[in-house]
């Protein structure tokens, strides 16, 4: 007996319809016409079945803050400022319910998998990354949250205290190093530093890097020369790298191939980076968005993600990765077909490939995390932003969702 029965879906990446069998949490059946009993049966005519979406960069602390925080100048450094003087007014449930609503968000939006950031800092202690820990174990039935202890971008970043708040955050449960080298007095030293700290403590680094317009500013570069050299490749996820696509062809190429080389996954962050960048320029400004279509052509791994949810750096946004799909499809000038397959995969494989997801996607196998979608394609998925209509998470459905329009003719 199975958990759930699929019919005759179109499956993302497949050429023919086929049946899903779902048992034990995981994909138990992949064949063209089952023939085994399920307690629940869905019908899978009109929907395309993708693997359960992959929100890598994320700062669930800071989420729903909008109408709190202000940002008069709409640029990342007041944001930074203007949180680090809320943060002192709030406790630590204020933390858990905030970011709670905002999983529940992406639950229904079909985020199986979410990637958080969440600050450290001399001010802030564990009063945001405890409570978040507490939810991630709280929410696991419905959604995994990876939690990445996130060095807060101040002057006493690399401060032995600081330091040593980062390795006990880790010991509590987060499991990603991360920070913003691009901000700090000296980017070398910072990116020196934090790899360090995590071959010590033998785990992954997510950097916010290059978030910038300006084209001088290339920590990308000497973070795909360090990788190389301390044999992490594989291990390191870049977000942003906004500078990339401010310096000339020839500068640009010669980065992409060391991250090619490096195997650092690059997250990109449109909705974010057309908000904040370029607020400094006059006519023509800039509009930040990296590279996307020259790193993927030059097969490196890329993903697309939501960033931050309704606050001072971001006041847009659902915590929907098809939502962000659109963005991206049209910021990026990614409009043939081919174009919409490699953006659902930004959003899922590759997403998935960067966190080092194991046993993800709709292989029999494979922990059942997937989503259906009222679609025909990856190109209708997105355009159309289609309707989530089952979000199964670990084998079980967590969320429905229901689109219905009515067209009245009053003739
Ligand atoms: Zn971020």
């Amino acid at each position: 007996m199975l958990d759930i029965l699929i019919k005759q879906a179109n499956i993302f990446g497949e050429v023919e319809q086929l049946d899903i069998g779902i048992c034990h949490a995981k994909v138990s059946l992949k064949e063209s016409d089952i023939k085994v009993n399920a307690k629940e049966i869905i019908d899978g005519k009109d929907k395309l079945v993708i693997p359960g979406f992959v929100d890598s960069h994320t700062h669930l602390e800071k989420a729903l803050l909008d109408d709190h925080v202000s940002n008069h100048s709409g640029t990342l450094q007041e944001a930074i400022e203007n949180f680090k003087v809320y943060f002192k007014t709030v406790d630590e449930e204020n933390f858990y319910e905030r970011a709670k609503k905002a999983l529940e968000k992406a639950i229904v939006g079909g985020t199986t998998t979410l990637r958080s950031h969440i600050s450290v800092s001399k001010e802030l202690k564990f009063k945001a990354i405890a409570p978040l820990l507490e939810l991630k174990k709280d929410m696991a039935d419905y959604i995994t949250l990876e939690v990445v202890a996130f060095a807060t971008p101040f002057p006493d970043v690399l401060d032995k205290e600081n330091l040593s708040r980062l390795e006990k955050a880790l010991e509590k449960g987060a499991t990603v190093l991360g920070g913003c080298p691009t901000l700090a007095p000296n980017h070398k030293e910072f990116i020196d530093t934090f790899f360090e700290l995590a071959i010590a403590n033998n785990c992954p680094l997510d950097f916010h890097v290059d978030e910038s317009d300006e084209p001088n500013i290339q920590a990308l570069e000497y973070l795909a020369e360090k990788t190389i050299k301390e044999g992490y490749e594989g291990k390191v996820t870049a977000g942003h790298c906004c500078s990339l696509s401010a310096v000339d062809d020839d500068t640009a190429m010669r980065v992409i191939l060391k991250v090619k080389e490096a195997g650092i996954t690059i997250v990109t962050l449109p909705s974010a980076n057309l908000y904040l960048m370029g607020r400094n320029d006059c006519q023509p400004i800039r509009r930040g968005i990296t590279r996307v279509r020259e790193l993927l052509d030059n097969q490196v791994n890329v993903a697309y993600s939501s960033d931050n949810l309704r606050d001072p750096f971001r006041p847009f946004g659902n915590f929907d990765m098809l939502e962000e799909a659109l963005l991206m499809a049209q910021v990026a000038q990614m409009g043939r077909e081919i174009d919409f397959e490699n953006i659902l995969k930004m959003g899922t494989y590759n997403a998935a490939k960067g966190m080092g997801l194991v046993d993800y996607g709709l292989e029999v196998g494979n922990t059942a995390n997937l989503v259906l979608l009222d679609a025909s394609s990856a190109k209708d998925a997105i355009i159309s932003q289609a309707n989530k209509s089952h979000i199964i998470k670990n084998g079980k459905i967590v969320a429905k969702n229901r689109k219905t329009s009515h067209l009245i003719y009053n003739n």
